[in-house]
């Protein structure tokens, strides 16, 4: 039964070796990576390069499986939202952001989050679980499946870019993240190059040293305060690693530099943190650090006590940054129409039948 068989997907290179080294099966490591991270099979009928005879040992012992998809919503705008199911019935949120001619792949990496940042919708989920690097991976495979991006394309890619914004924290779930990543920059495989992966943290100061020596991609930090007192309120992780420290942590990020930029985070919450002085704090805190600023306006939800700063105010805080050398954009919403935009998902909120679900990007 197909509950009983391991998933293949998740386990790293060294993994899938160990497997065959200890003799479960005449596992052909290299071989069945290709299939399944360059191919994208799911079936070891179709990997022809193996034995008949190996290819139903294998279908005995292992599986290829990628999370169900319970809902597929697609935006006015053409983003698209994935309700996904994993086998012990938890789910996650995961949403494609398509440009002219590539796109975002915004990637979930805990069901919930253990922090609580009142203006987003996820901190209003308790945490159930982390996701384990197959569930992580498994959220790319639906994208290339939906994108019919298989084999991997060598150029001309829509699923371009990944980014770790999705639901939860990606650095409490780091060796997870971290296995999961170098699957998909695998350059045999799915081969995203880590410049092309951001990852969004709230701040987990220790681990921001780990993410950039071990693994490389690009780091964008959620600030949205500039005094210690607002962001103990807006993030409230800033109580254990307050500003200074975070800001040390992204003074030392490796690789940044002036054609890689750290981005910083901010969303423009009227009236809380989007005012001429706050933006001018802004430039004088981050002085010295390689920085971009991605200002993100507030997308509401059910429940949100805050609003959307007015888009004049918004203009005004990028131009002051702008004025200070620093790329400011404001970042059009996407995906509101079907809750998909930052800080809107949250997976209990919907649960649907397997049959209702379609595949449309
Ligand atoms: N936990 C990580 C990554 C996920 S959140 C982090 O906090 O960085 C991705 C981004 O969306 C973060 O910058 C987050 O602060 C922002 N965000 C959360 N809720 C939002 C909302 N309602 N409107 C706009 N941005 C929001
Ligand atoms: Fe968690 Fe990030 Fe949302 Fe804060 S903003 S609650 S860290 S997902």
């Amino acid at each position: 039964m197909a509950h009983q068989r391991t998933n293949l997907i998740g386990l790293s290179r060294e993994e899938l070796a160990r497997l065959a080294a200890a003799g479960a099966t005449p596992l052909r490591a290299k071989q069945l990576w290709h299939w399944m991270y360059y191919r994208g099979v799911t079936d070891f009928a179709a990997m022809t390069t193996l034995s008949k005879r190996l290819r139903a040992t294998l279908a005995d012992r292992f599986v290829i499986a990628r999370p169900e998809v319970r809902q597929a919503l697609v935006s006015k705008d053409r983003s698209c939202k994935w309700l996904l199911r994993f086998a012990d019935g938890n789910e996650v949120e995961t949403v494609f952001i398509p440009e002219e001619d590539r796109g975002a792949l915004c990637i979930s990496t805990q069901v919930g989050c253990t922090l609580t940042c009142p203006f987003c919708r996820t901190g209003t989920q308790r945490l159930v679980r982390n996701l384990a690097a197959g569930e992580i991976v498994g959220q790319m495979m639906v994208a290339r499946d939906a994108c019919a991006e298989w084999p991997s394309p060598e150029g001309g890619r829509m699923l371009s870019n990944i980014v770790l914004m999705g639901m939860g924290e990606p650095l409490f779930n780091y060796e997870a993240v971290a296995t999961a990543l170098r699957i998909i920059m695998d350059g045999e495989g799915i081969a995203v190059s880590k410049r092309r992966i951001t990852l969004s943290t709230s701040g987990v100061v220790p681990m921001i040293r780990r993410c950039g020596a071990e693994l490389g991609v690009n780091l964008a930090v959620s600030l949205h305060a500039v005094s210690d007192e607002l962001r103990d309120e807006l993030v409230p992780i800033n109580r254990k690693y307050p500003i200074a420290e975070l800001l040390a942590a992204c003074r030392e990020y490796p690789g940044a530099g002036n054609t890689r930029r750290i981005t910083f985070e901010y969303v423009m919450l009227k009236g809380v943190n989007d005012s001429p002085a706050d933006a001018r704090a802004l430039t004088r805190l981050v002085r010295g650090i390689p920085a971009k600023f991605n200002l993100i306006p507030f997308n509401p939800w059910p429940g949100a006590v805050y609003q959307c700063s007015p888009p004049g105010a918004m203009k005004r805080f990028s131009r002051i940054l702008n004025d200070a050398g620093y790329a400011a954009p404001i970042r059009a919403p996407r995906g509101r129409d079907i809750m998909a935009a930052c800080g809107q998902l949250r997976s209990q909120s919907m649960r649907v039948r397997a049959a209702e679900a379609s595949m449309a990007c």
